[in-house]
């Protein structure tokens, strides 16, 4: 079955090669104008992917990537223009997935959907496909962390971060290295979009559990600490 996409982006051209381009990279693609609409449609029609304009007529993308975030777990593209960058972090931290600035290659955004999705269906279980520790129990085939018990709500990039630190525990990993290990090549932002990341997983950890499970370490990076592993 194809995987459904929804493009919302005001712009008729933008929407109308960004279409065409996932048309030919095989997905269902469905395109509309405006946040209201595009809200709705993907809270009816449950697409696997959200690509997002920022800036849309009657809501805008910001309030539509929150909004779906606090129904779903639909991955979020964002489309950004040059100089949002305050835009994109805010979209970030309401939960999108990644984000691509204006002007940007439609091949370009075909690699990063499909880095998208992909991320979410790693077929291949690893030999350490769960992590145990006091606190979490973190498990990468089905993408779930709990801690306490309690399953985390995760969105798919701060779970790849999460297990990129724990497979590390009790080291300290530079932004570089969290970069490469959870974005690889697609990373084009700068390092203060890792903290984001870092600091939201955090927030998740410390209000799940109480603790302090991920430290910064001051000129260097972060490391995961939580206890010995059981
Ligand atoms: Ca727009």
């Amino acid at each position: 079955m194809k995987q459904h996409i929804l493009v919302v982006e005001d712009e008729k051209s933008i929407q109308n090669i960004v279409r065409i381009y996932l048309e030919n990279a095989g997905y269902l693609v469905t395109c509309l104008d405006d946040g209201i609409a595009g809200l709705a449609w993907a809270q009816q029609n449950q697409p696997d992917l959200v690509v997002l304009d920022l800036n849309l007529p009657s809501m805008d993308g910001l309030e539509v990537a929150a909004r779906l975030r606090q129904v779903s777990d639909v991955y979020i593209l964002m489309l950004t223009a040059r100089g949002e960058e305050e835009d994109r972090i805010l979209g970030l931290r309401l939960g999108a997935d990644d984000y691509l600035a204006k002007p940007f290659s439609p091949r370009e955004l075909v690699a990063r959907v499909e880095t998208i999705l992909r991320r979410s269906r790693r077929g291949t279980p690893t030999l350490n496909e769960a992590l145990r520790f006091a606190h979490l129990t973190i498990n990468n085939t089905t993408h779930e962390a709990t801690a306490d018990g309690q399953l985390l709500d995760l969105t798919l990039t701060e779970f790849q971060l999460l297990w990129a630190m724990a497979q590390h525990a009790g080291l300290v990993l530079t932004r570089d290295q969290l970069i490469e290990q959870v974005w690889g090549a697609n990373f084009y932002g700068n390092e203060r979009v890792v903290d984001v990341y870092v600091g939201q997983v955090r927030r998740k950890l410390q209000d799940a559990t109480g603790e302090l499970l991920i430290q910064t370490v001051r000129g260097v990076g972060y490391k995961f600490a939580d206890g010995k592993q059981a």
